[in-house]
């Protein structure tokens, strides 16, 4: 075992006939590409960037066993020879890049998103509009036969092994629950039929590929959903499991349907490694533990309690596909650790877009967007050091352009500065010492309380600049506006301010739920408190309860003031949060007791508080203070006098549209200009 401070996490796992050469498993996650037409050459690369990147096993998006089976009418689907060839482009990929590979099998059931979807029963799921039919024992049959097919032609594709998707609320799950199996024959009512199919789908596929190919299983061992499985029977499966000849079992955490957040930002880390633990003692293959693992400490601390045998990440393999070598280099801090934000993957996937990484937009682009070293380097001034002038600088430094970056402010890092305060969002505090850190790595200048005028950059001879300066908050048009009450969410987040205990909230958007978040928050962020975080949202550790929450009180934290949420429309509140993570914020302030009013009409703001006219009724709100969310306009009064003076500016990130003030738009602009400048 080596010196390092992660030898936990490096040690090599012996399979019997075959070994990991670490601990580190990169989660599925599904990415577009493999429905893109030449997705697969793109996929290749994706992955062999990661194999390079020392992680000891990739786990490939979910791949449909059969027609009925796919994510959607057009997902993707292995089930018959000549569809090996695509996959071939892959594993060959990986393998000369070092890596090791397995193929997902997933049967969505009744998530799957078009009218042929089957299930145990025919029961909708709440967050699919297709109601699914139900099985009949010879769907039932094939379906057995069509996993052990892809097994099957996994191997002949030149993958490691497989992973057969057992858990997060899909087919095989559904047959689990009683939730969604309500069948009277061999497949459903006691345990021992509704755990069947499983364990029929796992003999068939060893059978089919014989012993020496890795079979994952990725078990529900916290269903989260009411009618869930309880402990006891998550036992026997994982026992019986072990018996049909899996090598290694997954841990699975939440179905999609569940209301409890699982892989957020708002979670803390690690938060169900406790699972996996509690399977440790009942079990005697290796397991592997998975959710808000993000860095190369946190897998390490696992491994060393003896929680898991390995570790699972997904987003983080996106974020940085360098992790574990630079953890094994003992450069844990130059990882790009994923702040678990969901914006330019999950959300992605759920818009059928490709999937990227907002801290790296190379990710999933390997093939499009790099930076090579240029012929032509050039004297470049970046002008903001938010997450845009950061990003450009560091890929702009890569390809050797001499770059100055200039900072008006003491500290670098713009929008981030202020969101690392909302509580939920710790994970923004390392993102910005990853960035902050890149920079110096890469020997970038940077000039901080540094006001640049046309004139001192006219002065400095640069060749171009790029206008990174962001963006300041809007200040609507309100009489009274003014008023002392009154602040505005940047001097309300950076601790400008003492708030008193009623505060009226202007705008309902992102920002307006941040500080709702942030002025409600009554002592340590659960994000940073395990204990609490479990008692928030009633999740049961015993695991008696089915799912983990079948019965089990929430605790609803006490909000630190009352709050009015206002906003013009009169619509839904929240409709413009990100659609994986929406539901969390909304559920984060009813918890909190926010009121929450639509509709209004602002009219003035004096010493009696707020005046606001809500369905033709004046009404007063006797606020102490007020706060301002109403979006942003973009800051680049530079931009003109720089042109007049004959300098090429680039404007980038919220300089440049501030509409949808957005980081993950910022740092793809940014790189996308890198790229080519
Ligand atoms: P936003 O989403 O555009 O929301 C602005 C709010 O202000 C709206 O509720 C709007 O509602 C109101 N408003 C707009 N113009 C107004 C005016 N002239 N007078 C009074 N009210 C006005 O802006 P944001 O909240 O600043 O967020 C910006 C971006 O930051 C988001 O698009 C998102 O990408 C990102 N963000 C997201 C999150 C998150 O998802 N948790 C958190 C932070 C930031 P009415 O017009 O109905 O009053
Ligand atoms: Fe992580 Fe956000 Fe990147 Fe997804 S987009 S991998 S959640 S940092």
């Amino acid at each position: 075992m080596s010196t390092s401070p992660y030898s936990h996490m490096l040690s090599p796992l012996d399979l019997g006939f075959t070994t990991l050469k670490n601990r580190v498993i990169m989660g599925s996650m599904h990415t577009g590409l493999e429905e893109e037409k030449g997705g697969f050459e793109k996929l290749a690369a994706f992955y062999a960037e990661r194999a390079h990147g020392g992680v000891g096993l990739i786990v490939t998006g979910g791949i449909a066993p059969n027609f009925r089976g796919r994510i959607s009418p057009h997902g993707s689907q292995l089930s018959f020879s000549w569809q090996t060839g695509k996959h071939k482009i892959v594993t060959d990929a990986v393998h000369q890049a070092g890596g090791k590979i397995c193929l997902q099998i997933l049967h969505t059931g009744r998530y799957a998103y078009h009218p042929f979807s089957v299930s145990a029963s025919n029961i909708k799921a709440p967050i699919n509009p297709f109601k699914p039919r139900q099985m009949s024992e010879r769907q039932i049959k094939k379906t057995i036969k069509d996993f052990s097919t892809t097994c099957y032609l996994a191997q002949k594709a030149g993958y490691d092994g497989v992973e057969i998707m057992g858990s997060e609320g899909y087919l095989i799950n559904q047959f689990l629950c009683q939730r969604t199996n309500k069948r009277q024959d061999k497949w459903g009512g006691s345990y021992e039929n509704r755990m069947r199919l499983a364990l029929e789908i796992v003999k068939a596929s060893r059978k089919k590929v014989g012993t020496d190919f890795i079979i994952i299983f990725r078990l529900s061992m916290l269903d989260l959903v009411e009618g869930g499985s309880n402990w006891d029977e998550v036992v026997i499966l994982a026992k019986e499991l072990e018996l049909a000849g899996v090598t290694i079992i997954n841990t699975g955490i939440g179905w999609h349907e569940a209301r409890i957040p699982t892989i957020a930002t708002s979670v803390p880390r690690a938060a169900f490694s406790w699972v996996t633990a509690k399977m440790k003692k009942e079990v005697s293959l290796p397991l592997i533990t998975t959710n808000r693992i993000n860095t190369p400490e946190v897998a390490e601390e696992i491994l060393k309690r003896g929680d898991a045998d390995m570790v699972s990440m997904a987003r983080p393999m996106l974020a940085d596909a360098d992790f574990v070598n630079k953890a094994a280099r003992n450069e844990a801090d130059s990882i790009n650790i994923c702040i678990a934000c969901n914006q330019a993957c999950l959300d992605h996937v759920f818009k059928q877009k490709r999937a990227s990484c907002l801290v790296n937009p190379r990710a999933c682009y390997e093939t499009e967007l790099n930076f090579e070293s240029t012929i032509n380097a050039k004297k470049l001034a970046v002008i903001g050091g938010g997450m845009a002038g950061m990003s450009f600088s560091i890929y702009a430094a890569q390809r050797g352009h001499d770059v100055t970056l200039f900072e008006a402010n003491s500290e670098l890092g713009g929008q981030f500065n202020l969101a690392k305060n909302v509580p939920g969002k710790e994970e923004f505090i390392d993102s910005l010492k990853y960035f902050r850190s890149e920079l110096i790595r890469q020997n970038i200048k940077v000039e901080l309380n540094s006001y640049q005028s046309v004139d001192s950059i006219k002065q400095s001879g640069f060749d171009e600049v790029v206008l990174a300066t962001g963006v300041v908050p809007r200040i609507p048009e309100i009489e009274g506006i003014d008023h002392p009450m009154v602040f505005n969410y940047q001097q309300v987040l950076r601790g400008d301010t003492k708030m008193g205990q009623r505060v009226a909230v202007l705008g309902a958007g992102g920002i307006g739920y941040d500080i709702c978040e942030f002025l409600t928050e009554k002592g340590q962020s659960h994000t940073v408190n395990l204990e609490l975080w479990i008692k928030e949202w009633g999740i049961d550790t015993t695991i008696e309860h089915r799912g983990g929450v079948d019965g089990v009180q929430q605790e609803n934290p006490a909000s630190a003031r009352q709050i009015f949420m206002l906003q013009r429309k009169d619509a839904r509140f929240g409709r413009s949060l990100q659609p994986t993570t929406g539901w969390i914020h909304r559920a984060a302030l009813k918890k909190r007791t926010v009121d929450m009013i639509a509709g209004v009409e602002y009219i003035k703001i004096d010493d009696q508080g707020l005046h606001i006219s809500e369905d033709g009724q004046i009404r007063i709100l006797a606020v102490d203070n007020i706060v301002i969310c109403t979006g942003q306009q973009s800051q680049k009064e530079l931009n003109d006098g720089l042109e007049q003076a004959g300098i090429k500016v680039h404007l980038i990130g919220g300089a440049d549209y501030a509409g949808e003030l957005d980081a993950k738009r910022a740092i793809r602009q940014a790189a996308n200009l890198a790229a080519i400048i």
